[in-house]
């Protein structure tokens, strides 16, 4: 390896006098530690010390310059997951003068990302917190293209899901402990560190219970195409792409119905559909469709999302293989099931991915609710769900209890104990929640591109007053349509208008069809008024508001 980056595309002394003359230069975005991701000219990392080191030297540059406070508490995230304590980076600092006493530095020629993968033996963690937080951090950073060297500093093994990681550029992500080959000091010429968490959608509960993020930046649309690039790199093509490319008529949709099939995803040692085969026959037989199992541990990671990629419904226990619903083809059904006790609504990574705008999935859960259905393991070890560790009492209160309470991640034993357990699945009341479920099934309107574009301002908005007597007045306000409407077809045009009296805190709402409006309901004559208008396509896609002030003499 360390030949790999001895072919330096960089002359080593004038990469060496660099680092020696102008230290190491920084410059970040975000105001704060969670929000950080920094660019930086000759990072170093000495891996006898197993610390990131900035050289300061007379026109280094560190932006924030934070001087102590850079450890309140730390530079920033290096993984997407927001302000996780074992999760923190930061550098040590020397003068560039002591690089003459320091082992010779070896130096990286290639543009790198510096992060941690939170938790690469999971699935949902690999792409949840790695592999899109990379792709658009990639995105956002143009030298951080298909040549970039990726580097995870988290300390684990590549562990099983590494291809993945290997899709991102087209060359080998190191690993921590892969850097010491490289010798005692090495140099990033440049790199950045930290990953952006504007992809993320789910917060694993460390500070409050699990659930959505509180604000959620990311649409179904950045997913696909995340997606989609994934599918590329494996070399999948899409059926749903091949079939519009054709330009699908009507009598060729009904054929392709004909080749519609339910994926179910199999799990082999934890958490298992008991009564697998009865489940498929009983969706076989409503759906009067194909069935076709999938398990992580007896195919490949690209011959599955294959099998997803033109799926009409995908059914799994709750779990990281669910991930894999954001390679399902737009209009298709997650049904996710959950074992005796567990409350769907509290854990909701899956439902929450399958409800972005622009994902147009349609998601179902089932929820074991009978005691005798499910298979307890209280004898295996703690972090599989076993309770035999714990007091006496405390496993009779867990044995008793038919709702797991909510709680913090991530060692809660009552809902380990839960969520491991087997289920077999009473076949009549999941197909109640099926059938129940897809009567709500919205139908896949073609996706026209034109269903997310906003309504731009309304324009040039004129009053017109009379007063008819000290009392009585009116105001007649007029406006234009936004100026993206006159090349959009757009099925519905509204404007809210509202009213206010000015230094009043209450004003009218009006929904409006036409682009005029007369108010005469309260409207008092020397008096100031404060119009805002605002147009709605198709009744969500709002517009930003324009403030009109008149005042009747
Ligand atoms: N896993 C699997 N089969 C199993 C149990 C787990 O493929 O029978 C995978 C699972 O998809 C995940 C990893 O192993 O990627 C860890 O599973 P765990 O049950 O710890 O996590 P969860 O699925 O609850 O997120």
């Amino acid at each position: 390896q360390s030949q790999e980056l001895s072919q330096a595309r960089i002359d080593y002394h004038v990469a060496l006098q660099a680092l020696q003359q102008h230290g190491t230069r920084m410059v970040c975005t975000g105001k704060m530690h969670t929000d950080r991701i920094c660019r930086f000219d000759y990072l170093c990392y000495s891996s006898e010390a197993e610390e990131f080191v900035f050289f300061h030297s007379n026109s280094s540059v560190m932006l924030p310059n934070l001087g102590s406070r850079r450890f309140q508490p730390a530079l920033l995230d290096l993984s997407s997951v927001e302000d996780h304590n074992t999760q923190y980076f930061n550098f040590l600092e020397l003068p560039a003068a002591a690089l003459k006493f320091m082992p010779k530095p070896v130096f990286v020629p290639d543009v790198t990302l510096i992060l941690n993968r939170f938790n690469p033996d999971n699935l949902m963690h690999v792409f949840h917190d790695d592999l899109l937080p990379a792709f658009f951090t990639m995105r956002q950073y143009s030298d951080l293209d298909d040549e970039a060297r990726l580097v995870f500093m988290e300390g684990w093994a590549e562990g099983p899901h590494f291809d993945l990681y290997r899709l991102l550029s087209s060359k080998q992500p190191l690993l921590k402990e892969q850097l010491r080959n490289f010798g005692k000091l090495m140099c990033f010429t440049k790199s950045y560190v930290g990953l952006s968490k504007m992809t993320t959608w789910y917060q694993y509960g460390f500070v409050q219970p699990q659930g959505p993020k509180a604000n959620i930046l990311v649409s179904g649309n950045e997913i696909r195409h995340f997606a989609s690039a994934l599918m590329g790199k494996m070399n999948i093509t899409r059926m749903e792409e091949a079939e519009k490319d054709g330009g699908s008529s009507e009598q060729e949709r009904d054929r392709d119905n004909k080749d519609e099939y339910i994926a179910v995803f199999s799990r082999s040692t934890t958490r298992l559909i008991l009564n697998e085969a009865e489940l498929i026959m009983a969706l076989a037989q409503e759906f009067q469709m194909r069935v076709v199992t999938l398990s992580l541990e007896e195919q490949s990671f690209p011959s599955i999302i294959q099998v997803i990629s033109a799926a009409s419904m995908l059914v799994s226990m709750h779990g990281a293989q669910l991930i894999t619903s954001m390679f399902l083809p737009r209009g298709a059904t997650v049904v996710e099931l959950f074992p005796f006790a567990v409350n769907p609504e509290q854990y909701t990574p899956y439902k929450t991915l399958a409800s972005l705008p622009g994902m147009d999935l349609h998601y179902i859960c089932w929820r074991n609710s009978i005691e005798q259905n499910t298979v307890t393991h209280p004898d295996r070890p703690w972090e599989q769900g076993g309770i035999a560790h714990l007091e006496k009492e405390e496993q009779q209160r867990i044995l008793a209890s038919t709702d797991v309470p909510r709680h913090l991640c991530c060692r809660n034993p009552e809902w380990l104990f839960r969520i491991y357990q087997d289920t077999l699945v009473d076949i009549p009341s999941f197909l109640m929640v099926l059938k129940d479920g897809m009567k709500s099934k919205p139908a896949l309107k073609k996706t026209k591109i034109t269903s997310t574009v906003h309504p731009g301002r309304v324009r040039e908005a004129h009053c017109q007053t009379s007063v008819q007597n000290p009392n009585e007045a009116k105001l007649t306000v007029s406006w234009q349509i936004p100026w993206n409407l006159k090349y959009l077809k757009v099925r519905e045009v509204k404007y809210e208008v509202w009213i206010q009296e000015q230094g009043e805190n209450t004003y009218m709402p009006y929904i409006l069809p036409q682009q005029n409006y007369t108010f005469s309901e309260n409207i008092k004559p020397f008096t100031t008024y404060l119009v805002w208008v605002r147009c709605i396509f198709n009744k969500n896609l709002l517009g930003p508001a324009s403030r009109y002030q008149f005042k009747l003499w």
